[in-house]
């Protein structure tokens, strides 16, 4: 390809749209333009490099003995209405009703379409095991898409089903499809983690998402410091579970409780500092709506609630705390001052207040707490269980070692659905004795346009894109230092064909600008080798070869410049991560 043809408008300037890196580079790369609100269009290189994605995605996958198909991006509403979720799925599922007046969405996922069409073709376990996948444009409309590709309204993703006609069968798919994900993401060339995941509004038994690591990523994961190689647990922070909470020591004795004045003490650090006792002492009653309804929710003091353990408990679709006039409405107690003690909303506490003996509580009246409250003697609970965010110093739930956080950017998430879907479409198959059963299902997704954006969040510096070589649009640029010197030119066009015919996706920058132009340019975009024909060839006839990575130069006789870069991209592709 000849940069003098391409359509690749970069950007001098940082776009102020821009809050994240990506979002940044592909913009000023020319890669992506944005339509509107969420919605983009890939450009050229932008395409290129999704496809080098989705290319790996799909051997893999392939690999791994999935068979690819395409279904429809419009859904019709009585499927969503078969399974639940027409209800339950929210505003992110983007409704309407076509001329007949049918209701129809636009599709964020397809597991109804995809039970539906197996149903209706699938009868006998002998068919089974069954993968099936997709590539395509999916659309979710997100409240407040952001980021460029890391979260858009619409976005590329590869989306695979399977059926198997019982739980050990699942369990094997799975395992496929954990290792298929490893293979591909390492194919990528990126760095990353497999972590336990939540399993959000999909519903299903276990997953795990593939994160790639990068400091600029929305969600923190818990890993286990552990020098044994054998523990490996790494988690969501939504999920991650510390090692529980040692039992309470019997001998320690319940004091009685005792009435305190803590006048204008409404917050933790308040309340702690005027009775000098630690945050550790003290429970703190945080009130939030689940689905509009309130529900008071009991961590100790130092401790934060996490809301998607919260959902889960409570089996809601949205939580969110309360504010004071919607904590007075409901308890009739000004907040900072609520407590357990005598509250008559349902009551929730996470399962640290188990174990706690002669805490802290707000008095249920303004300007008091309680001292020496206990669980079971002064007040009870609704549900008791794990409900806080791990923090530094929380152990390892497997090994008790010390667990360690780290940033990362979700870019795959595989769950194990069980029978979710296929009892809810009654989709069923005869077992190899006759028997109706119904489809033991997973579904496993990539972000493809996401895996992208995290690639480049991953690897960037000043100067512009870092791309892995296997996810590189081209993999080397050759530039053309004096397009009017004949020589020159046909020296350049001399390793641009010579790589061409090696089957190198080479770019060959021909274009009538200045050198320091041309240099930041292809640093912008970042293809990982440069060759510069210019000066050099004229005096001695030799070329500059640099790798985008690491700066590192060699300069090389023309003649000796393909065969080294096949070289050293054919080594390269053998380990991309390595
Ligand atoms: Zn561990």
């Amino acid at each position: 390809m000849r940069y003098s043809q391409l359509l690749l408008p970069t950007l001098k300037e940082n776009p102020a749209e821009a809050e994240v890196v990506s979002h940044r580079l592909l913009l000023r790369a020319g890669f992506i333009r944005k339509l509107t609100s969420g919605v983009y269009s890939y450009l050229p290189l932008g395409l290129a490099a999704i496809r080098k994605v989705e290319q790996i995605v799909r051997e893999e996958m392939n690999r791994a003995g999935a068979q690819e198909l395409l279904l429809p991006v419009v859904q019709p509403a009585d499927l969503w209405k078969e399974s639940g979720r027409w209800e339950k799925y929210g505003p992110e599922l983007l409704r309407f009703k076509d001329r007949h007046n049918r209701e129809s969405c636009l599709g964020p996922t397809h597991e109804e379409v995809i039970t539906d069409l197996v149903r209706m073709n699938v009868h006998s376990y002998r068919s089974l095991p069954l993968n099936l996948y997709q590539i395509q444009t999916k659309f979710r409309d997100e409240i407040r898409p952001r980021f460029g590709l890391m979260r858009g309204r619409e976005f590329i993703m590869k989306d695979g089903y399977s059926f198997d006609i019982d739980e050990d069968g699942a369990n094997v798919t799975y395992r496929k499809m954990y290792d298929a994900y490893h293979r591909i993401f390492s194919r990528c060339g990126l760095s990353f983690r497999a972590v336990e995941a939540d399993t959000g509004t999909i519903g299903g038994s276990f997953s795990h998402e593939f994160m790639v690591l990068a400091e600029t990523g929305e969600d923190t994961l818990a890993i286990c410091k552990s020098d044994d190689d054998k523990c490996g647990y790494a988690a969501n922070l939504e999920k991650a579970a510390g090692a529980a909470p040692r039992p309470a020591e019997p001998e320690v004795e319940m004091l009685p409780l005792e009435k305190v004045e803590t006048p204008g003490k409404r917050k933790v650090v308040a309340v702690t500092a005027f009775l000098d006792i630690s945050p550790k002492q003290l429970v703190k009653t945080m009130v939030y709506l689940a689905d509009g309804k309130p529900v008071a929710v009991l961590v100790r003091g130092d401790h934060e609630v996490q809301e998607v353990k919260l959902k889960n408990m409570l089996g809601a679709v949205e939580v969110e705390l309360a504010d004071d006039k919607q904590i007075f409405d409901a308890t009739g107690v000004p907040s900072g001052y609520l407590g357990p003690v005598g509250i008559r909303i349902l009551v929730v506490a996470d399962r640290e207040i188990a174990v706690m003996r002669n805490f802290v509580v707000g008095g249920g009246e303004k300007n008091y707490h309680l001292l020496n409250a206990n669980l079971g003697r002064d007040f009870e609970v609704d549900r008791i269980g794990d409900l806080r965010e791990v923090t530094a110093g929380d152990r390892c739930p497997h090994c008790s070692g010390e667990l360690e956080f780290t940033k990362g950017i979700e870019v795959g998430h595989i769950f194990k659905l069980g029978t979710a879907y296929s009892e809810a479409l009654n989709a069923t198959c005869l077992d190899g004795k006759g028997r109706e059963k119904h489809f033991v299902m997973g579904c496993y997704g990539i972000g493809v346009s996401r895996t992208v954006a995290a690639a480049i969040e991953q690897n960037h510096d000043k100067d512009g894109i870092i791309f892995p070589l296997p996810i590189a649009p081209f993999k080397v640029v050759v530039l053309n230092l004096s397009p009017d010197d004949n020589e020159i030119t046909s020296a350049a066009e001399q390793v641009y064909h010579g790589l061409r015919e090696q089957g190198i996706e080479v770019l060959l920058d021909d274009r009538d600008e200045r050198p320091g132009i041309k240099f930041k340019d292809v640093d912008l975009i970042g293809i990982p080798y440069r060759v510069t024909v210019g000066k050099g060839f004229a005096k001695d006839g030799t070329v500059e070869v640099r790798e985008r990575r690491h700066g590192l130069t060699e300069t090389l006789p023309l003649a000796d410049a393909a065969a080294f870069l096949v070289e050293r991209i054919d080594r390269a592709m053998a380990t991309p991560n390595g």
